[in-house]
């Protein structure tokens, strides 16, 4: 029997903070900095100078919009130097992206599947001051026309593809299927790289799902390399460094934001003056067009859908924790089983389908389609944004860039090591 979830829990009241209880947020929001006229030049002295101001006079150092890791990241990082942070998020849960919901003693990863991995020992040790860390290590499966194939593409693909059991056997069928002719589209791409079997069987389903266009329509530049590996090694990543925490990444989050004020449901740009008055440095993490209104117009981006269902009566779905589906016909791409990114053991367990979808404005965005227009309309934004006096952008959506967490992670502490020589020039 299966059962559809319900919407995701709130984050712990008690991360709901002294601000609105006490009213310290709306005294603030009376101090005499608030009074200071903006400064409409874009110069980093006028900036420094304004941040001085601001910053003497009033008692919050950041405010940082967005509870997701980037924002999460900074505020702990400067948390922990003495600076005060609030942060604010439209979501009414913590965590962003990276959220997980418990399911009895399931985490459910509810925005998609989230495995740490880097080979950055500062960012390894960094997370794991806030979550101990199972050892996942991440084996997907595809499944095309009812038969299981192994990821990454590996001598064990090439086995269950053609029975071959060496480099030298797979790579004469490989290089026997490989397109020679001119490179026109993402189609043309794939076969020079990996040839026919591999593209039908393994990515043309599951990239036109993606994107919502046939493979001939999409620029080739989408697929830069299709790595094959020569091996029988499965682990998808080749980091050195890789797991899940223990507790849900809700938990790591929970450890990384301790003591530090946070405001669910409240949007930064439903009341923008207000919001930039609280602080005299705002960390933006949220959709770089949107801030702006979109002037420009709007970024694409494609969007997803998870039907998340609990499975009463199953305690074992496709025993692994990733399997995608690439067949066309099938319109959803991935299948999750949550319990097997850790031990959890339990009668029975919680399955998750991504539809890829449009972008609307009324959906999340998730993966930015990086076209050149997108780029060139980036940039523009991007140009806005260096000079909007005292706000940074840092994140997925303010860099309109796809990142790994650990990239995210790194991005913060960048940012954060820069702002904090801004602020130690000024102090
Ligand atoms: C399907 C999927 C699977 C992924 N799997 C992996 C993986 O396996 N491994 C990996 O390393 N990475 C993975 N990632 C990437 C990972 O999700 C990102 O690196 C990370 O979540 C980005 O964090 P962020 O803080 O930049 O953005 P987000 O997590 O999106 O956080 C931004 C926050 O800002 C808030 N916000 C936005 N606008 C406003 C506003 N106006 N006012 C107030 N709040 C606002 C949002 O509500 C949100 O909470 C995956 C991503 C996707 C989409």
């Amino acid at each position: 029997m299966t059962q559809k979830f319900r919407a995701p829990l709130k984050a712990r009241s008690s991360l709901l903070t002294p601000w609105e209880s006490t009213g310290l947020l709306f005294a603030n929001s009376e101090q005499p900095g608030n009074e200071i006229a903006p400064l409409d030049s874009n110069s980093s002295c006028r900036k420094m100078f304004k941040l001085v101001l601001n910053a003497l006079l009033m008692s919050l150092d950041f405010l940082v919009v967005g509870s997701g890791l980037f924002g999460a990241t900074f505020a702990r990082l400067a948390t922990d130097e003495g600076y005060k942070c609030l942060i604010i998020d439209k979501n009414s849960h913590i965590a962003g992206n990276c959220f997980t919901r418990k399911h009895g003693v399931i985490d459910v990863h509810e925005y998609g599947p989230h495995i740490f991995h880097t080979s950055n020992k500062e960012i390894w040790d960094f997370v794991n001051k806030y979550a101990t860390f199972n050892s996942f290590v991440n084996r997907p499966k595809a499944l095309f026309s009812n038969k299981l194939y192994s990821l990454p593409f590996c001598l064990q693909t090439f086995y269950e593809l053609w029975g071959t059991k060496t480099e030298e056997e797979a790579k004469k069928i490989i290089n026997s299927q490989r397109y020679t002719g001119e490179i026109r589209n993402l189609e043309d791409q794939a076969l020079a790289l990996v040839g026919r079997d591999i593209y039908e069987t393994l990515i043309k389903g599951y990239t036109e799902k993606q994107w919502g266009r046939p493979a001939k329509e999409l620029p080739a530049f989408i697929i830069k390399r299709l790595p094959l590996r020569f091996t029988f090694e499965t682990n998808y990543f080749n980091d050195k460094y890789q797991g899940i925490p223990n507790q849900g990444y809700t938990e790591l989050f929970l450890n990384l934001l301790k003591d530090i004020p946070i405001k669910l449901n409240v949007n930064y740009l439903h009341n923008r003056n207000f919001w930039k008055e609280q602080a005299p440095t705002i960390v933006y993490t949220g959709g770089i067009d949107e801030y702006f209104d979109y002037c420009y117009g709007n970024l694409e981006y494609r969007s997803l859908r998870f039907e998340h269902r609990v499975l009463e009566t199953t305690s074992n779905y496709q025993g692994n924790a990733i399997v995608n589906y690439t067949n066309k016909e099938v319109p959803f791409t991935r299948c999750i089983e949550h319990k097997f990114f850790s031990s959890a053991q339990c009668k029975e367990t919680v399955i998750t389908r991504e539809y890829p979808l449009n972008h609307t404005k009324d959906k999340v965005p998730y993966y930015p389609v990086n076209t050149e227009d997108n780029q060139a309309l980036y940039k523009k934004y991007s140009a806005l944004a260096s000079n909007e006096s005292n706000v940074y952008f840092g994140g997925r959506l303010a860099e309109y860039k796809y990142m790994d967490m650990h990239v995210v992670i790194e991005s913060a502490l960048n940012k954060w090591k820069k702002l904090k020589k801004v602020k130690q020039v000024l102090f």
